[in-house]
């Protein structure tokens, strides 16, 4: 059985076909390095992961290109406010570039805590300002922009359909927009591509426009151009990408190329927060240190966003999260009993896993049903080293560390190290039983247990 993916643009799930031999080339919408990513952004980002991994275990090479945002990301998506990176230099006092070194460093941090893979390419705005300068002139010459006195405009009325990937009309936009009419737009929905600098604006480069700097969209289309081709196969983000920054992005490309630049378009929901937004005045914008801060494994997290289909939105809570850590202890609790078993499983059992997994995987990366799998090979009741390789070999798309134990122990607070002894103990006097208990209780504690050639090993789960 195939891949199939659902495609934003045609609002189906499709067969997915790469456009050349076996080669999948795909752009993603990386951040915008004005602050920490919170574990909302990780959502998308772990979505995109999984998909890479996907592609990986059905046979496909990867081409994969994600952005670093360091300028041009205005406080509304839609051309309105300030340059986030500008707000955050003056908050913090610095300059720009150290903002955004600073913060890309945060970033690629929680990535690799995730276990996140990284993308083949990874692309900064500011390094790429002349391939942007130029997709500006080809929209320009073909006749799709125009200039203002604020900048150059694209002009959606030059195109055959505008919006294609959104359901949304232009006309309730307008009615409910905020924004002051802008008189020198031809359109109401024209948006930015290049917008001139004021006087004291420090992002800015030299264009026959005079001294001015890249609006958000038109990097991505210039950068994924520049690394992926005029075409390529899927470009992926969040949800709220869809309305304003691929739609736009896909107008640029039309404009300059006349082409949609990907097949599909792929887009993960919300993580929401106690049922609502996160956002800073109500104080729960939560990070990966907030979750290590709380005794939370990052790749606890991961098996958290597991329980949801990427497609639906997704609901956090520390009760919900706390239940997952505990859930990934024995995860790997159980991984590690089959590692110690003996007995023999038939093949057949091992395949027919094998067969669901793969089915639940490549129905639009339908995790959940994935992972329900992956709880049925863990609690099968013989333990078999043949499940905990199959387990091994699940892990290469759940990206969780299944099998990796750390024998530091000196960290382990008092209690543990308490019940690490008093199992030690029963073990030497070959009481399995109670053994067996004391391991209950630590991985109640929410830490993990392994006896190896060289001792018992613990580790925080
Ligand atoms: P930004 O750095 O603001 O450009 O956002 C980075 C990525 O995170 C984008 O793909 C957004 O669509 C995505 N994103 C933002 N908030 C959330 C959220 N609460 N849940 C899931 N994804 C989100
Ligand atoms: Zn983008």
């Amino acid at each position: 059985m195939g891949l199939k993916i659902y495609n934003t643009l045609t609002r189906k799930k499709e067969e997915f076909k790469p456009l050349v031999g076996n080669e999948v080339r795909m752009y993603s919408c990386g951040p915008t390095v004005y602050n920490y990513a919170h574990i909302g952004n990780f959502r998308t980002y772990i979505f995109m992961d999984t998909l890479r991994r996907v592609l990986k275990y059905n046979g496909y090479k990867l081409k994969h290109a994600m952005n670093i945002t360091d300028v041009g990301h205005l406080e509304s998506d839609a051309d309105e406010g300030e340059d986030k990176m500008l707000k955050a230099a003056k908050r913090e006092n610095k300059d720009p570039y150290e903002i955004a070194e600073f913060y890309t460093n945060a970033f690629f941090k929680d990535f690799d805590m995730l276990n996140i893979d990284r993308p083949e390419i990874i692309c900064k705005a500011t390094d790429h300002i002349q391939e942007m300068l130029q997709f500006v002139k080809e929209i320009m010459a073909n006749g799709y922009a125009y200039e203002t006195s604020r900048g150059i405009y694209f002009d959606i009325s030059k195109l055959d359909k505008y919006p294609i990937l959104s359901t949304r009309k232009v006309d309730e936009q307008i009615a409910g927009a905020r924004v002051a009419v802008d008189e020198e737009k031809r359109n109401p929905e024209d948006f930015a591509i290049w917008i001139k600098a004021p006087e004291n604006h420090i992002m800015k480069w030299e264009s026959p426009w005079g001294l001015s700097y890249p609006g958000w969209h038109i990097e991505c289309s210039a950068m994924s151009r520049k690394y992926l081709g005029e075409e390529f196969d899927i470009h992926t983000g969040g949800i709220d990408h869809i309305p304003t920054h691929h739609e736009n992005e896909i107008a640029q490309s039309k404009g300059a190329t006349g082409h949609i630049p990907a097949r599909y378009w792929m887009h993960c929901n919300y993580l929401q927060v106690d049922g609502g937004k996160m956002s800073k005045s109500l104080g729960n914008v939560y990070t990966v240190s907030t979750l290590i801060d709380k005794g939370i494994n990052p790749l606890a997290f991961k098996l958290f966003c597991f329980s949801s289909h990427y497609r639906n939105n997704i609901n956090f809570t520390f009760e919900g999260i706390e239940a997952t850590n505990k859930a990934y202890a024995r995860l790997k609790e159980g991984y590690n009993k089959h590692n110690e078993g003996t007995a023999d499983v038939s093949d057949s059992i091992v395949n027919d896993f094998k067969a669901k997994f793969e089915e639940a995987i490549n129905d639009d990366l339908n995790m959940p049903m994935a992972m329900g799998i992956v709880w049925d090979v863990i609690k099968y009741p013989s333990k078999s080293k043949k499940l905990s390789e199959l387990l091994e070999k699940f892990d290469e798309v759940l990206g969780l560390k299944i099998n990796e134990i750390d024998k530091n122990t000196s960290d382990l607070p008092q209690e543990i190290k308490e019940l690490i002894e008093q199992r030690k103990q029963a073990r030497e006097n070959k009481d399995w039983e109670q053994s067996d208990i004391l391991r209950d209780k630590i991985n109640q504690l929410g830490y993990l247990v392994k006896d190896t050639k060289e001792g018992m090993a613990v580790e925080k789960a």
